[in-house]
């Protein structure tokens, strides 16, 4: 399957694949989990409060029609997957091992942003964390390393992951795209959607308990959302049988310090989640 295939063509591909599904036809890819809809997995929805977060009130939601607020204001609705995308299930590679990712991704130059990295920035951590990070992409020193968030940023996320009761080796960070977008731009929908592929690998490999995005780009990638993270972060959805929370990005929070409280907030629902208790400062 070429990820890169153009939208339109995904969406056709898409099509035909799930009329062969429904027809019951076979398997056609090798080394890939069947498709058929047993192995489909739940779509990105969004949660309602725990309290209220029923089968029904989660398809209710699926159908587009959810109800939960954010911060007292009505919720946009993200736009979801109506029914799990035959793409999510064949992009799921049978055995799959964080060492075979990185072993596909090679020397990677399926996209422009090869042309000026210095070092692909992979990823980094435990292997079995219960709590993914995921980033933009690499800036300057992540570039140069070759590890995700050790500029200034990335101490701002030790400090974040530390109050949390962790260190950064019990976690897994990662980024949407792998090499550093030049002057530290956006990646662009392309460079997504070409790079997106491993990350989507490195996640279904490593099975969390809880991924956390680390601003608008891992937010809106993972969510398939052009929603600002703003309309949706501290709310959490269901992603590939994971729990997923957006919250802003620590580059953000260097030049927006006010938005720390609000930052930490969203982290205290993924502790709340996961048991974990904050650390005593005075440690
Ligand atoms: N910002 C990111 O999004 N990722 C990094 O690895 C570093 C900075």
């Amino acid at each position: 399957m070429d990820s890169r295939l153009p939208e339109t063509s995904r969406e056709k591909l898409e099509a035909w694949l799930r009329y062969y599904d429904d027809l019951g036809l076979g398997e056609f890819f090798t080394g890939r989990r069947a498709m058929g809809k047993r192995s489909v997995k739940t779509p990105a929805v969004p949660l309602q409060t725990a309290a209220t977060a029923t089968p029904a009130a989660t398809s209710a939601a699926t159908a587009a029609a959810s109800t939960s607020t954010i911060q007292g204001a009505p919720a946009r609705i993200l736009p979801v997957v109506p029914a799990t995308s035959l793409f999510e299930a064949i992009d799921r590679v049978e055995g799959d091992t964080l060492e075979l990712v990185r072993e596909n991704l090679g020397e990677c130059t399926r996209c422009r942003l090869h042309k000026q990295r210095n070092k692909i920035v992979f990823g980094a951590g435990n292997p079995r964390a219960e709590l993914v990070f995921v980033g933009e992409g690499p800036g300057h020193d992540e570039d140069v390393q070759g590890l995700p968030f050790v500029g200034r940023a990335g101490k701002l996320l030790t400090q974040m992951i530390e109050a949390m009761g962790l260190e950064r080796e019990d976690v897994y960070i990662c980024n949407v795209v792998k090499c550093r977008p030049p002057e530290n731009r956006k990646p662009e929908d392309d460079e997504v959607a070409t790079c997106s592929p491993y990350l989507y690998r490195q996640l279904d490999v490593i099975a969390p308990k809880a991924i956390v995005c680390l601003g608008g780009v891992a937010a809106q990638t993972l969510l398939k959302t052009k929603d600002p993270i703003s309309r949706f972060r501290g709310t959490w959805f269901d992603f590939r049988n994971t729990k997923l929370l957006a919250t802003y990005h620590p580059a953000y929070l260097l030049r927006n310090p006010n938005a720390k409280g609000e930052v930490w907030k969203d982290l205290q629902k993924v502790m709340s989640f996961l048991g974990l208790k904050p650390r005593n400062p005075s440690r």
